[in-house]
């Protein structure tokens, strides 16, 4: 909820990190699907459609705010989850009131799934597109069927390619999110190459990398503990990640790791279509070291997330202390050290709103 003295509207639990900066507008609170085995924050939580009214009058009283804090926002973000469940004619409607509030806006983006941007027409997304909606981000995950089922997404690959054709040719930009690790190892290969396949018909214009990581009440940390899941090491999913961009078509596409920081090298990052070539090297340089030294580099980032250049390897003294500490995880109990890692990992999750994760 966002508050100033009376003033007060409603905010959602998440955006993109690239809309830091943007007016929060929700339209739908939480999401309607909310049962993939990957993604805490709306757990437990009801999915509901605001009234437009009401968020006509939340977009009043952000303009009253920003009004009296002399700020003027260039964009706008639609939450929750998948904000294209509400109505065309609605959304044009919320999108025409933001903007006759905030002349300051040029560009609304939302996020949506899969199966609701193929049930949106091509024609109703340019009207969309039309009315400044610029840019739609979708959690894709994957491109096997396999993996979809096994985290429970909700969406068939047919659906994705559908659902992602549709909104390419509306003319409105589209990232889509992929996370490698998901399919654990025993998926791994069928995940990098289905995904790869998708991504070259789609051709989105952001892929957005987004490596997994497993909460502790989660239905994939049950099958992790029952063994019907392997979670993959840091080294395996570097590889899986090489095996994806490697089969990616050279596509003016932006490979993104940079702006997640649960992917181990987030340096991999720039334009498939110029830059492939560089990530490609820059994996292969990771996947050289040796042992001791990946896992060494893996533990600084994991320790403290963010860009790690590779650099790092090469430094004696940081190497060395930092290796210790991997012995000693190791030693600590059986898979010590991966666990570690996966403990680290689940530090940059997003909360989760209960005491449980209902099934
Ligand atoms: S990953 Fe997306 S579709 Fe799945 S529960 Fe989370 S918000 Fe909903």
């Amino acid at each position: 909820m966002g508050q100033e003295s009376e003033i007060m509207f409603e905010q959602g639990a998440i955006r993109p990190p690239n809309e830091a900066g943007s007016l929060l507008v929700r339209v739908t609170r939480n999401c309607p699907w909310n049962r993939c085995h990957i993604c805490p924050p709306f757990k437990g939580l009801k999915f509901s459609k605001r009234p437009v009214e009401e968020v006509r009058r939340d977009v009043d009283r952000m303009a009253e705010l920003y009004a009296s804090r002399g700020l003027a926002p260039e964009s706008a973000f639609l939450q929750d989850a998948d904000s294209l469940v509400v109505p065309t004619d609605e959304l044009l409607d919320i999108i025409g009131h933001i903007r006759m509030r905030f002349p300051s806006v040029r560009r609304v983006t939302t996020y949506a799934r899969a199966k609701t941007m193929k049930g949106k027409s091509v024609e109703d997304l340019g009207r969309l597109r039309e009315a400044v909606l610029t840019r739609i981000h979708s959690g894709m995950e994957s491109g096997s069927a396999e993996v979809l089922e096994l985290i429970r997404k909700g969406n068939t690959p047919d659906d994705i390619l559908a659902g992602g054709l549709h909104v390419v040719s509306s003319g409105i930009s589209l990232s889509e999110y992929i996370m490698p690790g998901v399919g654990g190892r025993r998926l791994s290969r069928d995940h990098a190459l289905e995904t790869a396949k998708i991504l070259n018909r789609i051709r989105p214009d952001y892929v957005r990398v987004r490596t997994l990581a497993i909460h502790p009440l989660s239905p994939l940390e049950r099958m992790t503990r029952e063994g019907a899941f392997e979670p993959m090491t840091d080294v395996e999913i570097v590889a899986e990640i090489r095996l994806l961009v490697e089969h990616l078509d050279e596509m003016p596409a932006h490979f993104r790791c940079g702006d997640f920081s649960l992917n181990l090298l987030m340096q991999v990052d720039g334009r498939l279509d110029r830059d492939k070539g560089a990530m490609l090297d820059e994996i292969d340089r990771f996947l050289a070291l040796d042992p001791e030294r990946q896992k060494a580099f893996a533990l600084i980032q994991r320790s403290y997330p963010g860009l790690l250049p590779l650099e790092v390897a090469e430094d004696a003294p940081v190497m060395e202390e930092a290796a210790s500490e991997v012995r000693r995880l190791e030693a600590s109990e059986p898979d010590g050290f991966n666990r570690a890692i996966r403990a680290l990992m689940t530090r940059q999750l997003p909360p989760l709103p209960g005491p449980t994760w209902p099934d």
